[in-house]
């Protein structure tokens, strides 16, 4: 037995499944997790040692490279300040600014501590706003964990939200309801069959808690016009697409306006920090200055808006940065490709900017139901090999692949040398 297996075995005595947070059990993939000592650049090593090329990057934060001397010294700095005063402090202006700045349509940002707060904040304020309760939102997105988001479809896309987990009333759930992800006559059914009472439609901008899924020409920009047509508020949740598509993310890179948007991961350059942002009009409507609530003892935590200002700062300075990670996600997913067409296992690669999957299904995955017609047997027999061969991915299929700054062309070619070599002996074993 290994050194994470006798941790994990330890750990399961105190912690439920082990974790503090579910996909990190590796259930998915029926194994058992590995223990991570430390993490430096595009590497992670766990507590026996090994060293892994890694693409999960703690989902998303880590798009310069784990401990980035930049982020870790304005931390260490802020940290010799004191860890927590709950009173204002200037990097908390100097964030916002800066996230403004980088991001079109939006004048005032609230910090918070994830991207489950950011996401349950911005909804209250669209509710606040229009004065209506129902939400609409997409089959297969995920919005963090609060009661109203964890609902997706029933049977059908068009019936009443029914929840996803145990203990969500069901009287929340019924105010959440459910679309198809590229399909807007399904959006315009729910808004036609629900007017005057649709708050807002939320979405991930391009989908990546189902893998990865891309909106399709014009899907954006359609539910833009559907949400000005039915008087309806659309969110953008960014809480990965956010400076990671571009400085300006998904608003930017699609050229769609929404009009409120929520961030988490990236912002805090790997502290707990989330946010959700918009103009001032609505913004305004948030407490104190309005009487949407909402608050934090550790909101804009001055140790994570160091660390969160020194990675955007980063980022903000270097656009090249986004060409170069989309251009070597987008290397990835064409080598990957080639190798299918070279092994036959049935797989898909979607790709956009940094992010990327590989599907185990032939089918083109471009919603939820698509993305679960994938071999889910398959993906953890690849994870498991890849895994051996030193590269560490997402441990189950419905997730992405994260290309960040430091991923070197040499860590790329040794990732694709490795699929090259597991995707021969799964193809041999078929
Ligand atoms: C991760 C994620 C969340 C939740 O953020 P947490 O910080 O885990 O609470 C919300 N929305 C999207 C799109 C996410 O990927």
């Amino acid at each position: 037995m290994d050194t994470s297996q006798k941790m994990f075995e330890q750990a399961c005595q105190v912690m439920p499944g082990g974790v503090n947070s579910p996909v990190r059990a590796y259930r998915a993939v029926g194994m058992t997790p590995r223990f991570i000592r430390s993490a430096k650049g595009a590497y992670v090593t766990d507590v026996d040692g090994v060293e892994y090329i890694d693409y999960v990057g703690s989902w998303g934060p880590m798009i310069l490279g784990h401990a980035h001397p930049d982020v870790l010294s304005a931390a260490a700095e802020a940290m010799q300040g004191g860890l927590s005063f709950g009173a204002p402090t200037g990097r908390e202006t100097q964030l916002a600014e800066l996230v403004v700045s980088m991001v079109p349509h939006i004048e005032m940002v609230r910090m918070v501590n994830s991207g489950t707060e950011a996401v349950m904040s911005a909804v209250r304020v669209a509710r606040g706003a229009t004065g209506k309760d129902k939400m609409i939102k997409f089959e297969g997105c995920y919005h963090g964990h609060s009661d109203s988001m964890l609902v997706k479809a029933g049977s059908g896309a068009l019936t009443q939200g029914r929840p996803d987990s145990a203990g969500v009333p069901a009287s929340i759930a019924e105010n959440t309801l459910t679309a198809t992800y590229n399909d807007l006559d399904s959006v315009e059914q729910l808004l036609a069959a629900n007017k005057n009472q649709v708050a807002a439609v939320i979405v991930e901008p391009v989908a990546a808690n189902m893998g990865v899924v891309l909106p399709a020409e014009g899907f954006l920009q359609g539910l833009r016009d559907l949400c000005d047509q039915y008087e309806a508020l659309l969110i953008f949740d960014e809480v990965i697409t956010g400076f990671r598509l571009a400085r300006g993310g998904a608003q930017e890179y699609f050229g769609v306006r929404a009009d409120l948007v929520t961030f988490g991961k990236i912002i805090g350059g790997g502290m707990p920090v989330g946010a959700f942002a918009g103009p001032k009009k609505l913004m305004e409507q948030v407490a104190p200055t309005g009487p949407v609530y909402q608050a934090g003892t550790l909101s804009g935590n001055p140790v994570a808006m160091a660390a969160g200002l020194a990675q955007l700062t980063i980022l903000n300075e270097h656009p090249e940065i986004y060409t170069q990670i989309e251009a070597d996600a987008a290397w990835l997913a064409q080598q990957l490709r080639a190798l299918e067409a070279e092994y036959h296992l049935g797989c898909t690669v979607n790709q956009i900017g940094s992010l990327l999957s590989v599907f185990f299904t032939e089918h083109p995955v471009s919603n939820y139901a698509g993305a679960k017609s994938s071999d889910l047997e398959r993906y953890a027999a690849y994870f498991r090999a890849m895994l051996k061969h030193k590269v560490y991915l997402a441990p189950a299929q419905f997730e992405a692949m994260f290309v960040g700054a430091a991923h070197t062309k040499q860590d790329l070619l040794a990732t694709v040398e490795a699929a090259r070599a597991v995707m021969a002996e799964l193809s041999a074993k078929a």
